[in-house]
């Protein structure tokens, strides 16, 4: 009988490197359709800028009103910063600050990064990205995705408890 070490090594590399693999597909086929992963985050950067910045008014705003005053972040600056580029030059009149407080934020300062890939997003990244991005097809796998999160979950909690290694 294969001992309880090895099976959770199958289990790991199943749930992180296969699920990986397929979501990468997926993302590639079905999200993107074919479209560079560079140009699909510059046209939803107002999406993913208010995944940061919640509460923050930006220059878009003015088409699409985004901004959720008592939202928590979904990403980092540092997760923001995995996809792009943060100190671009913004357009005149569209940064402004009161004080210290930016009131609002020019989105000419964000840029995809150049050649970013799905080979450099984990799953949590590209689960919250379909997530924001493509909720119509997130809401119809939503059961397959919340499993994944899930199962992640469960085994990462294992891992840090010590009981499967
Ligand atoms: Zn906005
Ligand atoms: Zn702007």
């Amino acid at each position: 009988m294969a001992d309880e070490g090895l099976l959770y090594r199958r289990l790991w590399f199943f749930c992180y490197v296969k699920v990986a693999c397929m979501l990468r597909l997926f993302m590639d086929v079905i999200v993107l359709n074919n479209a560079t992963l560079e140009s699909f985050l510059n046209i939803d950067k107002h999406i993913m800028f208010h995944l940061w910045k919640p509460a923050v008014r930006c220059c878009w705003c003015n088409k699409q009103y985004l901004v959720r005053p008592h939202t928590r972040s979904v990403l980092t600056e540092q997760q923001m910063k995995s996809l792009y580029t943060l100190n671009g030059i913004p357009r005149p009149g569209h940064h402004t600050v009161y004080g210290t407080v930016i009131t609002q934020f020019c989105l000419s300062q964000i840029k995809a990064k150049s050649f970013i890939t799905t080979d450099n997003l984990d799953i949590t990244m590209m689960i919250t990205i379909i997530r924001a991005c493509s909720p119509n097809l997130f809401n119809t796998l939503q059961q397959h995705f919340e499993l994944i999160r899930t199962q992640r979950n469960e085994l990462a909690h294992c891992e840090t408890n010590g009981t499967m290694c």
